[in-house]
């Protein structure tokens, strides 16, 4: 079923530049989590679906891919992203579908993604080895090579930033992409897949397969022909992928959320906060690996904090994500049930603030209330669980050490932010917070596609994001050569 003006079809993957029907020719319901309708049939990718996706990749290498300049690599990422851009309404009104994305939001994602592409396009043909000045008769130099083929597996919550980032850093160095989105919301992927081939992206350079996690996504994790894997979503999968690549001794980058907190000083300039505070604890239903999802706020602006976060929750509403309100839907039904009985281990903790469920949101959307919870200790479950739907905390703190120790305090660093005036406070605070990236006065630098990202523990490792994830999907060669000392 053709259900996009992209002229994808869902139901089939997207292999060696063609559009194939998986194995077995199964599929899977996409669910509308605005409404609970079905929107259309995805393949049920197998692992023969897989094979096939590798071997196209290899194909890719051994031939235009393979050898296509620098230069050629990043004038195709252009092209991409031009197209993305044309293509704006229609990837945002798909996401939109999709995700629940309130439709704003959707058309950011869009952006976010054509600005991958402008940058990795930017980027491909400006990263190079180095000499290394070494015994006398030898001349050494280094170079970054492709790993070859690289499994991606993304998840539903920001597809087009996520094969942004992965498959954009990935392709502009000239490794070719085998890519599984997740079941929940794929369309973006195989319409992106359809503009990259318009675009030029030699048929093999990126592969879809749509398909069930323990299907598809173990048999790509799992497959010996992949060279390296790049993994977002949970942290019990992340695990599963990096026992899989263990295997086949391949390299993992694993990007597995967070418990990412926001500290607000005495001297900090709360209004100028505010805003930051509440959205980036709902944006996109909260379901964001770098959500910030516990508010540490000094003692003596506590009570200030609450009450102004309290009356901004008030005026968030949850509905349709076509509606383009403040939070969409959570992605599934599951989703919510997940984020509910979170919501319920608040027991009798002081529900500080809520948003509204709008009264004419569909029966069977996958609504769920923005929650505020105050005075909450640090090790509770909502201080320290990934929650992943739209529930922030706060717990108050009496001193720079204690916020410290509170923020450090979970097996998560994925990302904090520091609300002060104090230039000192500021950089110290830089160092001691465990994160892989720390915001001063903001929170998320508007997203920006050139700053790396990762994390720590929990969290994960390796880096994506700007010009340091190319680091991660090249591999470094020494040469030396021996040509005689002087004469
Ligand atoms: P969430 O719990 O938020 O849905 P997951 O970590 O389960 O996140 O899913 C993220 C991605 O991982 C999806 O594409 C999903 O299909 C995939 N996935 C789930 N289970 C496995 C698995 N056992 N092996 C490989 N990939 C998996």
């Amino acid at each position: 079923m053709t259900i996009t003006p992209l002229g994808i079809d869902p139901a089939q993957c997207f292999i060696g530049g063609d559009w194939i029907v998986p194995m077995g020719a199964d599929t899977l319901d996409l669910i509308n989590p605005s409404d609970g309708s079905t929107l259309c049939a995805i393949a049920r990718g197998q692992a023969e679906d897989i094979d096939r996706a590798v071997a196209a990749a290899e194909a890719a290498l051994d031939g235009d891919w393979g050898r296509a300049t620098a230069v050629e690599r990043g004038r195709v990422l252009a092209r991409i992203g031009a197209l993305v851009l044309e293509n704006i309404e229609e990837l945002a009104r798909l996401e939109a579908l999709d995700v629940g994305k309130p439709l704003t939001q959707a058309r950011a994602d869009v952006i976010a993604l054509a600005r991958y592409m402008e940058f990795y396009a930017g980027a491909a043909d400006k990263l190079h080895g180095a000499t290394i000045p070494y015994l006398d008769g030898y001349t050494v130099y280094t170079l970054r090579e492709p790993h070859g083929v690289t499994g991606h597996i993304i998840p539903w919550n920001y597809p087009m930033q996520i094969i942004g980032r992965s498959v954009g850093a990935a392709l502009a160095v000239g490794n070719s992409c085998v890519l599984k989105p997740a079941e929940e919301a794929c369309l973006t992927a195989l319409a992106f897949a359809e503009l990259a081939h318009r675009a030029g992206l030699p048929a093999g350079a990126l592969n879809v397969v749509p398909g069930i996690g323990a299907e598809a996504g173990a048999a790509l994790s799992a497959h010996q022909g992949v060279q390296h894997m790049s993994f977002t979503g949970s942290v019990g999968v992340g695990k599963l992928i990096q026992t899989a690549a263990a295997q086949n001794v391949v390299p993992v980058t694993l990007e597995l959320g967070g418990k990412s907190p926001q500290l607000v000083f005495d001297d900090a300039d709360v209004d100028a906060a505010l805003p930051f505070l509440v959205n980036a604890g709902i944006q996109n239903a909260g379901q964001t690996c770098s959500a910030s999802s516990r508010i540490l706020v000094h003692r003596s602006r506590y009570d200030e904090v609450v009450s102004k976060m309290a009356a901004r929750y008030g005026a968030l509403r949850a509905g349709p994500a076509m509606d383009d309100l403040e939070v969409g839907p959570l992605v599934s039904a599951r989703q919510r049930e997940i984020v509910e009985g979170f919501i319920a281990k608040g027991g009798d903790l002081e529900v500080a603030g809520q948003g509204q469920i709008v009264a004419d949101a569909p029966t069977g959307g996958s609504y769920v209330a923005p929650t505020l919870f105050a005075g909450v200790t640090p090790d509770h479950t909502l201080a320290q669980d990934e929650i992943f739907g739209p529930v922030q905390v706060v717990i108050p703190f009496e001193d720079e050490a204690q916020a410290v120790q509170i923020a450090n305090g979970t097996a998560f660093g994925l990302v904090a932010s520091v609300w002060s005036d104090s230039g000192a406070r500021q950089m110290r605070l830089a160092k001691r917070l465990r994160a892989g990236q720390v915001f001063i006065n903001n929170y998320g630098a508007g997203g920006g596609v050139e700053l790396p990202f990762g994390g720590t523990g929990l969290s994960g490792h390796g880096r994506e994001k700007g010009f340091e994830a190319l680091y991660g999907f090249t591999a470094l060669k020494t040469v030396a050569a021996y040509h005689g000392g002087t004469e």
